[in-house]
C-alpha cells in the first residue's frame, strides 16, 4: 500500500485509507465538493488526520467523536 507524510503522526509515512460514509460526509463541509474523493484518512488508528491523497499539506482532522 502507498504511504503518504502524515503531520499529526510526526511526519511520519502511514498509509491512508478511503473514507467511510460518515467522514465522507464530514469532509464534504469542510472542501469543496469535487475534492471529496481525494481525501483519504490516516490509518494509523487512532490519527484523526484526513488530507488530499494527492497532497499531503492540504487536510485537517475530524472531530474527536471519529476516534
Ligand atoms: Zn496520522
Amino acid at each position: 500500500m502507498t504511504t503518504r507524510r502524515c503531520l499529526n503522526c510526526g511526519d511520519t509515512m502511514q498509509s491512508f485509507l478511503r473514507l467511510t460514509d460518515d467522514e465522507r460526509a464530514h469532509v464534504a463541509t469542510r472542501v469543496h465538493a469535487e475534492d471529496v474523493d481525494k481525501y483519504r484518512r490516516c490509518g494509523n488508528g487512532t490519527c484523526l488526520r484526513v488530507q488530499n491523497y494527492f497532497n499531503w499539506d492540504q487536510g485537517f482532522d475530524l472531530p474527536p467523536s471519529f476516534r
